[in-house]
């Protein structure tokens, strides 16, 4: 069953014993995926830090809570600035630095990992750049206390996207929907989860992974919590429209294998010259000047042949997936850890 928490993420106060607790105070974890953040770095760290204080103090967080950032192979001085975010907060800022760039997904699937195996009892995932709301984490607190396992962080305007993103996104949510994925529209990777439910996470072992896919299907008592998205705090964005396209493939197919994509565009191609083929035959057939027989080759030839190809495509994308998957390498490679 589904409570939607009615307070909005910002303008709550409240005190952790008036909420009828089911649970006690957890331990809290936040994880961080960090790549080439070093622009706001700075100003994520001590904000994240006073709202953990805050909580604290206010009895809804465990006074051992936490910031895991997890260094997703960055350039630059991302993690030179982890270092000393510990060496300024040694029992709030805790590292983990990954050997290369893996992107997103695994960067939050290790950090959440990491989190478990060091005996949280609850996790949020969030966003370097500010962009998710930290005044949201009071209410998704308050819902695990309530009893919710998973809390979702559902953005309620898409203000500070441009039309395109917005767009896009939309047309994503759909086509997931359509193709029978449970994705919880508006909601990125900002959410908090309980041990329990990070247990029966760490039980999927897809080395390629869509967690926007994979924790609506474990099921368990949750909730959404709406807050309101703000633009980058600094820096620029790590999502380029390429990452963004790719990201969105894997969520429709789990995979992306680009030799076999190819495929598929030169057959979309190609059906496209048959139609094109098709509209010129019409028009010499009407116009009387036609050689028998010579239209309908032509069509055939280009318009199957490129439903063929497509065809090939898809079939080509799955059977990508299930080569990387077999070869199952390590999602990351973990180089040091404060
Ligand atoms: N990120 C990451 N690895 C990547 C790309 C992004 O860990 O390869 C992190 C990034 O540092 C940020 C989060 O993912 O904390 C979301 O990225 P960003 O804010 O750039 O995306 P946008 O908000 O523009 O969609
Ligand atoms: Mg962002």
């Amino acid at each position: 069953p589904e409570s939607e928490a009615d307070e909005s993420a910002s303008g709550h106060g409240g005190n952790a014993d008036n909420q009828g607790n089911d649970r006690g105070a957890p331990q809290l974890v936040l994880v961080i995926p960090c790549y080439n953040e070093q622009d706001v770095l700075p100003i994520t760290l001590p904000v994240l830090n006073t709202k953990l204080s805050d909580l604290e103090k206010r009895g809804f967080i465990t006074e051992n809570s936490y910031i895991l950032l997890v260094d997703d192979g960055s350039h630059d001085s991302t993690w030179s600035i982890i270092e000393s975010g510990h060496s300024r907060y040694p029992t709030k800022v805790h590292g983990l630095k990954f050997s290369h760039n893996r992107g997103h997904q695994n960067a939050l699937y290790a950090g959440l990992m990491e989190a478990l195996n060091r005996g949280c009892d609850a996790a949020i995932s969030m966003d370097a750049d500010l962009q998710d709301d930290p005044d949201a984490i009071d209410a998704m607190v308050k819902e695990y206390a309530k009893g919710n396992d998973i809390v979702y962080g559902v953005r309620d305007n898409r203000d500070t996207d441009t039309v395109f993103k917005r767009s896009t996104a939309d047309l994503f949510y759909k086509m997931m929907s359509w193709l029978g994925t449970d994705t919880i529209p508006n909601h990125a990777d900002y959410r908090l989860m309980s041990r329990t439910a990070l247990e029966a996470l760490s039980h999927y072992t897809e080395v390629n992974l869509f967690l926007r896919g994979i924790v609506p299907s474990l099921g368990f008592p949750h909730s959404k919590v709406y807050y309101k998205r703000g633009s980058r705090a600094a820096g620029e964005s790590k999502y380029p429209l390429k990452k963004m396209m790719s990201f969105a493939v894997e969520g429709i197919t789990s995979f992306s294998i680009t030799p076999l994509r190819a495929i598929t565009g030169i057959g979309l191609i190609s059906v496209a010259v048959g139609i094109v083929i098709l509209v010129y035959v019409l028009v010499s057939f009407f116009s009387g000047r036609t050689v028998a027989g010579w239209g309908s080759v032509m069509c055939s030839i280009w318009i199957l042949g490129g439903l063929i190809l497509s065809g090939i495509g898809v079939v080509g994308e799955y059977v990508g997936r299930i080569y990387l998957e077999v070869k199952h390498r390590p999602r990351y490679i973990v180089e040091e850890r404060i």
